[in-house]
């Protein structure tokens, strides 16, 4: 009787490494181009060799182990940000990759044998998808749990200036519609599927999940950054002067967002005089400036370099400039695009998923609370430039 264990055992380096390419190659499976190799291997090797105990006809069972480290991967699967579909393909590519590299020892066994092997694999797998799902689940509830508590606070805020401020009113109200009858909508959904047992941990009950999430993130934001123009209209934003190492607060933005430049292969490249080491400003606030234009250049870039160069001007000033290669932004819209909630129809067809139109009106008003003043230059499929310009002293703070 042939012992497909052994064959298992000799390929699970292969299989492990397949299986890595074949995730990151995905199309559909984009939060894993964003991971390291160990990221998505997780405990694939540690499933295999239980998977091999389980097909050897010596031992034992270890089923435990499968049950054990499943669980464990979807706990982390859901920090790392994965959807339920992007789970349930991961599981297919294996499936596939497992059986790819066990064929020509499959080809040499009996139907019996032959029949084994593959109902032992794909009981593991059923398992450890089921069993996955199970935790990742509950992250995700918790998750939700977390977003509606803090849904709940920043609301309360809301609330609270509102009473005082109705301008842009009616605004907000529209742009909050859209995401949150679509939260109300799944929200009711999976309240009715809560004790289905059918239907319960199904892939399209997660996906329902995952859109309440995406959409009460984009709504929190929504709401955060209406909330931050409204403290500013209100002259509530305090500046903290500190003298400020611009490469450093630089280097800090650069770090959190150069993922999201690496998973449109864009490079960044960071052009600082060294002079600029001691400049009073806001730390925070000046993150938040480079921060907002450096994703916006990457969101409206679809190749090439984002450049980011800062320089000690003659009369007292200096300046950073932010460079995209990015689809560009038409005449018409240079000075509409400071405004709250106006977003240009670009060339990109539709509306970014995550865009909310406030980013560079944030960014406007930050720039006049440090007495600079920002320029755009832009030409529609060349790319665009803003440079914001700072005095190195600021007046009567
Ligand atoms: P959001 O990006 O969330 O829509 P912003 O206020 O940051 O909001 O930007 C407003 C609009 O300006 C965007 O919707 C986009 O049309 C345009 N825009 C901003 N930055 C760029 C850029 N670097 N390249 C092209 N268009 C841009």
């Amino acid at each position: 009787m042939i012992d497909f264990s052994q064959a298992l055992q000799d390929q699970i380096d292969i299989i492990t490494e397949n299986w890595i390419e074949a995730v990151r190659g995905d199309d559909k499976i984009d939060t894993a181009k964003q991971l390291t190799y160990d990221s998505v291997r997780d405990s694939l090797p540690i499933v295999l060799h239980a998977i091999v105990t389980m097909l050897s006809q010596s031992e034992d069972s270890d089923l435990r182990t499968v049950i054990q480290e499943s669980l464990d991967h979807g706990n982390v699967r859901a920090q790392q940000g994965y959807d339920a579909q992007e789970i349930a393909r991961e599981y297919r590519l294996l499936r596939r990759v497992i059986f790819d590299a066990l064929e020509p020892e499959l080809l040499k066994g009996s139907a019996a044998e032959v029949n084994r092997a593959y109902r032992l694999i794909d009981t593991a797998l059923d398992e450890a998808i089921a069993d996955c799902f199970q935790t990742y689940t509950q992250a995700r509830f918790q998750e939700l749990q977390e977003l509606q508590n803090q849904l709940q606070l920043t609301n309360q805020e809301l609330t609270r200036l509102l009473r005082t401020s109705q301008e842009n009113i009616s605004h907000l109200a529209h742009e909050l519609k859209t995401p949150l009858t679509s939260i109300i909508g799944y929200s009711e959904l999976l309240l009715r599927q809560r004790d289905n047992p059918r239907v319960k941990d199904s892939a399209p009950n997660l996906a329902h999940i995952d859109k309440v999430l995406n959409n009460g993130r984009l709504l929190l934001r929504l709401i955060n950054d209406t909330l931050e123009i409204s403290r500013y209209d209100a002259g509530r934003i305090e500046l903290q002067l500190t003298a400020t190492n611009v490469r450093s607060a630089i280097g800090t933005v650069v770090e959190i967002i150069e993922p999201l430049a690496q998973a449109k292969n864009l490079e960044i490249a960071v052009d600082c005089d060294p002079v600029l080491d001691q400049v009073m400003t806001d730390y925070l606030r000046l993150q938040q400036i480079i921060s907002n234009l450096v994703s916006n250049a990457i969101r409206y870039t679809q190749a090439g370099t984002i450049t980011i160069k800062t320089e000690l001007l003659p009369d007292q000033h200096w300046s950073i400039c932010i460079t995209d290669t990015g689809i560009g932004i038409a005449s018409e819209d240079c000075d509409r695009i400071f405004q709250p909630f106006f977003r240009s129809n670009n060339s990109l067809g539709s509306l970014m998923p995550d865009s909310t139109g406030l980013g560079l009106a944030i960014v406007a008003r930050l720039v006049n609370l440090l007495q600079g003043k920002i320029e755009l230059v832009s030409e529609v499929g060349v790319g665009s430039s803003f440079t914001v310009i700072f005095p190195l002293e600021l007046d009567g703070v």
